[in-house]
């Protein structure tokens, strides 16, 4: 219940316990059993963190005895800091709910942590923290609030910013040679003796990594004859000149991924290069893809269930609605193939959106809402669609549903970010909408929510933000 509660991840279907490095973790994190500090899960992309950090504390003992305060998840990846502050405002949100009260929404990052350090501090102590996959140490600085984390990154030195005690693992990119075979014979049912001489030569080539031996792994438990196949798919490295990282050899994940969407229906492969638009690590409701794929939510739960049984995409099942999101070597990989159709993909979601929501945004603060209040006009922008970014920003009622749901930070961001599209339609009106957020932040952060009509009257006649106030005050008059 600790867990679920604290919204940590489930291991996946097929598993392999990494016993050495889950007791590393556990040891490290008995460190912080009398004192705050950090443990450190180092490590390449799809090392196996994330799995790890999540198995090391499904250990009844370790949270009676160090965390009785409870474990918290938070998956941070590559946000900006508007995005931070969502997340922890959704953090501190969590929490206070647990505790019974209720608190004012944090409006900026630096209240936000104030937040997270007077409940740290006062209503859960000796709690545990975890922050998956953190990239950037101004982030971290976020968390230094005299309290028990366990972060996972790529970054090892990324605690060198902040403050207190410090634990460190490293995670190797691979996994012992048995332990990847030991995949492999989950995946096709039979033990790793069982193996045809290839699965040797296969792990070799998966390099063990255990993301790209699990896609293997899904394929050969759908397809039992292709062990051959896959090898020499494997060795073929196609992809070798496509693109280059410095720091990770992905040529074996981009085999191993072209294979598995290869072995997809043509309808679902349209389907699976439609998640190409997904920004890096959010997750998905159902819904949303329900409409950005035009299909029933039974078609959708039937698709959705495929490609997770190909480890093509993950679930995230500790709340409801279930999650989904691609790892982001998967993405990386999408967004190589399908680069020179980024912005057709992108006018796609716009384009099944306003089909969707001809008469208005949706209301509610529900997942699916959330996601287009938050992403709409990142998608319009990545489609270059200037015209339809103006008139969704310069609309008062898209301003005052996004203010009623998130506040208005986010919205005062998506104007900074996107000024310069949006300056190039009309400047004047941009800087009206900006100001009227500016002026009114304070009573947009208030419960019940103002009457913005109202609001808006009280902007200078010229603004535009005046000109659709007065006429809907116009229309409730004539209206009754
Ligand atoms: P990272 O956080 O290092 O990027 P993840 O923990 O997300 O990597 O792991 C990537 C994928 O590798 C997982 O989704 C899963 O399919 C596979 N994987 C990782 N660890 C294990 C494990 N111990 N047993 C089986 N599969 C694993």
């Amino acid at each position: 219940m600790v867990l679920i509660e604290g919204g940590v991840p489930q291991r996946p279907v097929v598993f392999v316990s990494r016993t050495v490095l889950i007791n590393k973790v556990r040891q490290k994190l008995y460190k912080l059993k009398d004192n705050p500090g950090w443990v450190t899960v180092f490590g390449m992309a799809g090392s196996g963190k994330s799995v790890l950090a999540a198995e090391a504390v499904r250990d009844e003992a370790l949270i009676k005895e160090c965390f009785p305060g409870g474990v918290h998840w938070l998956s941070v990846g590559q946000v900006d800091m508007p995005g931070l502050l969502g997340k922890m405002q959704s953090l501190c949100f969590r929490l206070e709910q647990k505790n019974n009260s209720s608190a004012r929404r944090p409006r900026s990052i630096e209240e936000a942590k104030e937040q997270l350090r007077f409940l740290m501090l006062n209503k859960y102590p000796r709690t545990l923290l975890i922050l998956d996959d953190i990239w950037d140490g101004a982030m971290l600085k976020m968390f230094d609030v005299q309290c028990r984390v366990l972060l996972t990154t790529r970054n090892r030195s990324l605690v060198d910013s902040v403050s207190g005690h410090r634990e460190e693992v490293e995670v190797e990119s691979s996994l012992d040679q048995n332990k990847a075979l030991e995949v492999l014979s989950l995946y096709v049912n039979k033990t790793v003796r069982e193996l045809p001489e290839q699965a040797g030569s296969i792990v070799k080539e998966c390099k063990c990594s255990p993301l790209v031996v699990s896609l293997i792994g899904a394929l050969l438990r759908d397809f039992p004859d292709r062990w051959d196949y896959y090898l020499r798919q494997l060795r073929q490295k196609q992809f070798r000149r496509i693109r280059k990282s410095t720091s990770y050899d992905y040529d074996a994940l981009d085999e191993a991924m072209d294979a598995s969407i290869t072995v997809l229906q043509n309808d679902s492969q349209t389907l699976y290069k439609d998640l190409t638009v997904l920004k890096k690590d959010v997750k998905v409701p159902p819904k949303v893809l329900s409409i950005l794929w035009d299909l029933e939510p039974e078609e959708v739960e039937d698709m959705l269930q495929e490609f997770v049984n190909k480890s093509l995409l993950f679930r995230d099942c500790s709340q409801k609605p279930y999650l989904y999101y691609l790892h982001d070597l998967q993405l990386d990989f999408l967004v190589e193939q399908n680069r020179d159709r980024f912005r057709e993909l992108h006018s796609k979601v716009v384009r099944q959106y306003n089909q969707f929501y001809k008469m208005g945004p949706p209301l509610s603060g529900n997942e699916e809402s959330l996601y287009w209040f938050r992403y709409l006009t990142y998608h319009m922008a990545q489609a270059e669609l200037s015209k339809e970014l103006c008139e969704l920003m310069f609309s008062l009622n898209w301003v005052s549903t996004k203010a009623q749901i998130m506040g208005p930070a986010p919205l005062i961001n998506d104007y900074l970010e996107y000024s310069a599209i949006l300056d190039k339609e009309n400047s004047t009106v941009r800087e009206q909408f900006q100001e009227f957020l500016s002026v009114n932040g304070y009573h947009l952060e208030q419960k019940p929510f103002p009457d913005v009509v109202q609001l808006g009257l009280a902007q200078p006649n010229s603004s535009e933000v005046y000109r659709q106030a007065h006429l809907r005050a116009q229309e409730r008059a004539s209206g009754g």
